[in-house]
């Protein structure tokens, strides 16, 4: 299993992290899934003896039940060997004594004295201004002088403009981000990589095959990859473009199966899984692929956000990268499930109002309350 340094830390972990949010599930006694205990404590206690020394949860995974897992599954002698990474969400820092409370519950969650990197979870550009109004980076100073956090970082979903700012204003250990190849220029986008490795911080990286798309590539895709003169597979191409970034200190993969989980450390322990593997040749196909991806794309939706937020709570951009992740993967399948998330969370088109204070705002022209009625027809 290849290591990097991570940021300014002092510590050492494996380059591929196990993310613990997509655990095998199996349909609980009220027909609800829930994590399949077994599987998943087998899978956490492999990685951890076979070279995966980072773990990376959070509050709200799995119905809250993803750091009981993990807790239950390094205790016992593997917990000191690893790194753990959770997380605390904005949403439930209602007050000072609830964000101490929900430390205190993973802490006993995760069974153990000390959270190795404690984050934020999902900043965005809308909430930034409020995690900073409420105080919630000094408390977690707090927590860290008193020895309960070991480091404090964040995760990030937004543009890059928002995420330098975020990068500059305290010291963190580490930013975590969501880059594959696709989402090169959108997001925190590889410059950001490139920022936030300059100020010394560890990188991590989320969604390196986008919620398990890439894996799967439609035909177009599949014949660039076959008729490349180096054979690979769609996950380790996927993978190649990360590594090559030295900046990168982790990659995450939300392994859901045992054989997954062996093919991920197989494909992390290859000798060249270093910065600079690719050649130009290389990601001139890489940019190929993204752009044959993007051609299968049905709405013209760059993820700006500046139609965000929606006075109704519409995630416009994450509706419409759900249809198009159906198209570009040619699973609609793939985009029915996504799309699944956001009803459930009350976010998905069917609370548009239009209203139309989107359309103004954005960039491309779009006409998204008739996109959003489309998208509603084909995904619900
Ligand atoms: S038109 Fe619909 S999606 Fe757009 S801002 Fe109004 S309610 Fe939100
Ligand atoms: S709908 Fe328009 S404004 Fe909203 S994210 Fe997409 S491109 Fe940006």
């Amino acid at each position: 299993m290849q290591t990097r340094k991570y940021g300014k830390t002092g510590i050492t972990t494996s380059l591929f992290g196990m993310g613990c949010m997509r655990l095998p599930t199996i349909k609980g006694e009220a027909g609800l899934e829930e994590i399949d205990k077994e599987k998943a404590i087998e899978m956490v206690q492999y990685a951890a003896t076979h070279g995966v020394t980072y773990f990376d949860t959070a509050y709200g995974y799995h119905n809250q039940k993803s750091e009981s897992l993990v807790g239950e599954a390094l205790d016992g002698g593997l917990r000191e060997k690893v790194t753990i990474a959770t997380k605390q969400p904005f949403s439930v820092m209602k007050t000072k004594e609830n964000m101490r409370r929900n430390l205190e519950n993973t802490l006993k969650k995760l069974r153990t004295d000390y959270i190795d990197v404690y984050l934020f979870h999902n900043i965005q550009p809308q909430t930034w201004e409020d995690i900073k109004a409420f105080g919630a980076i000094e408390e977690f100073e707090k927590f860290r002088q008193e020895g309960l956090i070991r480091n404090i970082a964040f995760s990030y979903h937004g543009d890059a403009v928002t995420f330098k700012k975020v990068v500059d204003y305290y010291d963190w250990s580490m930013s975590q981000i969501q880059q594959n190849i696709l989402d090169t220029d959108q997001q925190a986008t590889s410059e950001g990589i490139r920022y936030a490795g300059k100020k010394g911080l560890a990188v991590v990286i989320m969604e390196p095959l986008r919620g398990g798309g890439l894996a799967l590539p439609p035909k177009e895709v599949r014949e660039i990859y076959e008729n490349y003169n180096e054979k690979r597979t769609a996950v380790e191409w996927a993978f190649r473009h990360l590594y090559d970034f030295p900046e990168v200190s982790v990659i995450l993969s939300g392994v859901s199966t045992l054989e997954q989980l062996k093919d991920n450390i197989r494909i992390f322990s290859e000798p060249d899984v270093q910065p600079g593997c690719l050649t130009d040749e290389d990601r001139k196909m890489l940019e190929l692929v993204k752009k044959t991806y993007e051609a299968r794309a049905g709405i013209n939706c760059t993820g700006c956000e500046y139609c965000q937020p929606c006075p109704n709570g519409v995630e416009i951009p994450r509706i419409f990268s759900s249809y198009n992740m159906g198209m570009m993967y040619d699973n609609m399948e793939f985009g029915r499930n996504r799309y699944n998330f956001s009803k459930r969370n009350g976010t998905d088109a069917s609370n548009c109002v239009e209203c139309g204070l989107c359309e103004s705002k954005c960039p491309q022209g779009l006409n998204i309350i008739e996109l959003l009625k489309k998208v509603h027809a084909e995904l619900n």
